[in-house]
């Protein structure tokens, strides 16, 4: 058959066609989410599987699409590790979410560019679900936000605004040749690496990150902190900013942001707080004491990718000054003259990209159909059960819980195992696919971390891991 019977050789696939392959899909993505439970968490498959069964050259002609879904079906979808599965319990969990998946498939149908409101005025949705999540967070008016894709991308942009309010030529003139003090930023042994990741890009350099010791919760010290600010001092750096973290990666510790607050208003740094995680919890009217200090940060950046149900990706930075990522970023060309400056915020200006996704409409959509009481229950919920897993660790015996269980995340590790056997562990929890978790370290040892924050997960879920850790550490095992 000549292909270019079957298949229309100019513009898009025939309406007909899509309209069929949609509802396929459709009917595919909601059977997938009625019964994701049943199937393997993780691959069975090797790596390199999927690219050793796919062709390692480009289709030169049109296939039909049920060759492609074929493979899909046979090839990629065993590959994945299924993070919306009720059973991973891997990092934070996984948010998808039924609104936030319709919310994915329009904006693949507008394909708008969110640059300007010229180019889209889906910028105006973007004001609008910032407002609604600065209202729910208690930032006060004064802080604009932007949305990213990552808390690492805000957080350089927030560090970028840091730096120019600190050395305003470097936008002109760059940073090396000048006559400019070194710069240190300071964060907690229990940051993110996209703290350094933000050094490294914004040419401040990895080594002027300085780890600040955390005390026996994972929080930062401030004695230490201050001891490091006046070292720093002392020795002629320039202290810039610090990152304060309301959810660390690890165990979800908080720092004190209020009493870090006050040591950057004392030396004029720029305190930046990264909440991807912990943000969420502002949505719990009991957990108002954790936005004690937000108010006092330059900057804040929230994941609502992480706690509050928005499919991956949505970062939100927040700025008290927001003029100030404009002035580092703002840059018009010729040919976007006619677009921009027509509203009151393009986007574009407040950041590396141009071209950006629709992204707003997913926290639209989800926060809409959830209402603040429908997520705070299920944070509720989250919490709960990290508190019941915890309490069944406790009632054991055979377990240590490393760090309080503050949020959706518990750490521990099983008593009398060495760090190898810790990790051993968790591979073997993870292997036949029932289940999956992951491992950090704390203050130097391995810890064995659940992370829940699904919507499918539910008490049965937990228990059915809890029962797999038992079963485990009662097999024998090599002497460690
Ligand atoms: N900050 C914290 C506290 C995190 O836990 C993470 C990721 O887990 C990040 C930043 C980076 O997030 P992203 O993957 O959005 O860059």
């Amino acid at each position: 058959m000549n292909t270019r019977d079957s298949f229309a050789p100019l513009g898009d696939i025939p309406i007909e066609n899509f309209r069929r392959q949609l509802h396929q899909v459709a009917d595919w993505i909601a059977d997938y989410r009625a019964s994701i439970g049943d199937r393997a968490v993780s691959p069975k498959t090797e790596a390199g599987a999927i690219v050793r069964a796919l062709p390692s050259h480009p289709p030169e002609q049109p296939e039909p699409f049920a060759n492609i879904w074929n493979d899909f079906e046979g090839i990629v979808l065993p590959g994945m590790v299924h993070w919306g599965h009720p059973q991973f319990m891997g990092y934070f969990g996984s948010t998808t979410t039924g609104p936030g998946i319709l919310a994915e498939m329009i904006a693949a149908a507008l394909n708008v560019n969110a640059m300007t409101w010229r180019t889209s005025p889906a910028t105006e949705l973007e004001t609008v679900v910032l407002r609604w999540l600065r209202e729910w967070l208690g930032l006060p008016e004064i802080f604009e936000g932007v949305v990213y894709d990552t808390a690492s991308i805000s957080t350089l942009h927030a560090l970028a605004a840091a730096r120019e309010q600190a050395a305003t030529i470097v936008r002109e003139s760059g940073l090396t040749g000048r006559d400019l003090p070194v710069f240190r930023l300071y964060t907690s042994d229990q940051a993110h690496s996209s703290v350094e990741k933000a050094a490294i890009t914004l040419g401040l350099g990895e080594q002027n990150v300085r780890r600040v010791p955390t005390d026996a919760a994972f929080r930062m010290e401030m004695s230490a902190l201050k001891r490091f600010v006046e070292q720093d001092l002392d020795r002629g750096f320039k202290p810039l900013a610090v990152v304060a973290t309301v959810g660390t990666t690890s165990s979800a510790s908080v720092d004190p942001i209020a009493a870090i607050a006050r040591l950057c208003g004392k030396h004029g740094m720029w305190l930046h707080i990264d909440a991807a995680y912990g943000g969420g919890l502002a949505l719990l009217p009991e957990a108002a004491a954790i936005r004690e200090g937000w108010a006092d940060a330059d900057s804040f950046v929230i994941n609502p990718h992480k706690m509050l149900f928005v499919p991956f990706d949505f970062s939100a930075l927040y700025v008290r000054e927001i003029a100030r990522l404009r002035r580092v970023f703002a840059l018009v060309p010729d040919y976007l003259g006619g677009d921009s400056a027509r509203a009151d915020v393009d986007y574009m200006d407040y950041g590396v990209q141009l071209g950006r996704r629709f992204r707003a409409i997913k926290a639209w959509l989800v926060w809409r159909s959830f209402g603040r009481e429908g997520m705070a229950a299920r944070i509720r919920e989250h919490l709960r059960l990290a508190r019941l897993f915890a309490q069944w660790l406790e009632k054991d015996g055979r377990f240590e819980i490393l760090a309080p269980v503050t949020m959706g995340v518990v750490c521990f590790r099983p008593v009398g195992y060495s760090e190898e056997a810790c990790g051993a562990l968790v591979d073997q929890l993870n292997a036949n696919g029932e289940t999956y978790l992951t491992r950090t370290k704390l203050h130097g040892r391995v810890a064995i971390r659940l992370g829940l924050g699904n919507v499918l997960t539910t008490q049965r879920h937990v228990q059915k891991v809890w029962q797999l850790i038992r079963v485990s550490i009662e097999q024998p095992r090599f002497p460690s």
